[in-house]
């Protein structure tokens, strides 16, 4: 069976939530799609001197609350379906965690791995000057996504300020520090997966510095998740990447994994670790599986061979709406990715402010505003739950965040 389209599982998750809420049908359907999406072909000079052409999109979903927001995502699978899906969940993250942005998301198609990084510039430039008419500090601001880090906010910056003939730090985020970025930005991601995981046992009555630990994905969102959960006492005993896992009973070593990882560019391999599959590591009975790789990791089958009791969401989408349901049957609790990973775009978002201030915080500061942002979100989910008995954190999650969006929606009225 193919893959559910991320799309159609965004907008399932959306009727989930409108269900517990009272919402025009006509509302709803407007919340169910992106305002406007662009595609885009770059054509990019390759080092040989011939030229390639680049499919890319950027959605902007819904800017009722604020500008719209979102990473950019390079990556061979990247599609319109995608972009679209990705675009939503951003809405409704921005909703979740209170923060006045609306969602955005932008990709391009293409496998950076088969490039040189003066094309990957030339690309992510040819990008930032299709996107010049839809961009700017108060219309739409890019970060980072898979594949996507500081160098290319760096680039994409510096094309628009030239096109510009201007300096405008904040029509992106998720820069280079000297380039304007915010202190404890590279780290939010995988922070606020480790505050959410937090929450959630202390949620439970259990003690996290208990629970051992996998983490599917060792990227930026994973590998620090996992570093930042092992600080907090838990037994990371399995990690994976695209080249497949490793796992030692005793506990793995975040921060050395990671290390062999940036040397190696796998984890597969590291010390005496045993290796298994991805989908073993999904299976493993852990305490806590943090997915942080990409969609549709766990289907309806695998959610029957999940053994972990908490599933906290460092991915965007990686449960599929019928894992969902399985893993609800079976009382796993699910950390939904709209607020486990929205540690990303809260500290993009103080890293605007800071671009407008033209101050910048100190990493203390960003660290205790955020842990603020996502304690705050993580009560408000748990109010919802239990005052309108829902079935799981995440329609919870979608009930908060749907109200906020529609009620700024139906407060601002429709025009034309
Ligand atoms: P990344 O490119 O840094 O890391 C992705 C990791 O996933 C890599 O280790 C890659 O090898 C691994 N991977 C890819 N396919 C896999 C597979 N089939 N099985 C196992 N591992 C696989 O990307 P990232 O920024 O860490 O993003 C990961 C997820 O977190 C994405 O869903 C992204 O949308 C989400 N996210 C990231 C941020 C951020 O700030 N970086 C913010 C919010 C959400």
């Amino acid at each position: 069976m193919s893959d559910p389209n991320p799309f159609e599982s965004l907008q399932e998750q959306i009727d989930d939530a409108a269900a517990y809420l009272d919402i025009d049908e006509d509302v709803l359907t407007r919340l169910k799609h992106p305002e406007r999406v662009l595609e885009v072909n770059l054509t990019v000079e390759l080092d040989d001197g011939s030229l390639r052409r680049f499919k890319g999109f950027r959605s902007q979903f819904n800017g009722d609350r604020g500008p719209y927001k979102g990473g950019i995502r390079y990556h061979p699978d990247v599609s319109r379906d995608e972009v679209k899906a990705l675009s939503g969940w951003m809405a409704y993250k921005c909703g979740i965690v209170g923060i006045p942005f609306g969602g955005g998301k932008g990709g391009i198609v293409v496998d950076p791995d088969d490039y040189s990084d003066s094309e990957i510039e030339r690309l992510t430039r040819a990008f930032a000057t299709e996107l010049r008419p839809l961009v700017g500090p108060d219309r739409d601001i890019p970060a980072p996504d898979v594949n996507t880090g500081q160098r290319e906010m760096n680039w994409f910056k510096d094309t628009y300020e030239t096109l510009e003939r201007t300096t405008a730090p904040g029509v992106i985020t998720g820069k280079a520090i000297s380039s304007g970025g915010s202190a404890g930005r590279v780290e939010a991601t995988g922070r606020s997966t480790m505050l959410a995981a937090r929450e959630a046992f202390e949620y439970l009555d259990r003690d996290v510095s208990d629970a051992t630990v996998a983490v599917q994905g060792y990227g930026n969102a994973g590998s620090i998740a996992a570093r930042l959960i092992e600080d907090l006492g838990a037994t990371v005993v399995a990690v994976s990447d695209s080249s497949g896992g490793i796992y030692d009973s005793d506990g793995l070593d975040a921060r050395a994994v990671k290390s062999f990882k940036n040397e190696t560019g796998t984890v597969t391999g590291y010390d005496d670790a045993e290796e298994l599959t991805n989908d073993e590591l999904l299976a493993l009975d852990v305490d806590l599986l943090v997915p942080a790789a990409l969609e549709n990791a766990i289907d309806g089958d695998l959610a029957e061979d999940v053994s972990a009791d908490v599933i906290v969401e460092a991915a965007n989408g990686p449960l599929t709406p019928r894992a969902d349901d399985v893993l609800t049957e079976r009382d796993v609790h699910v950390v939904p990715d709209i607020l486990a990973n929205a540690g990303g775009v809260t500290v993009s978002y103080f890293e605007w402010v800071q671009n407008r201030q033209r101050f910048s915080w100190t990493e203390a500061r960003v660290n205790d505003e955020l842990e603020a942002v996502i304690t705050d979100a993580f009560d408000d989910l748990v109010a919802a739950y239990e005052t309108n008995d829902l079935p799981n954190f995440r329609t919870a999650a979608y009930v908060v965040a749907t109200r906020r969006v529609v009620d700024s929606y139906l407060e601002g009225g429709n025009w034309p």
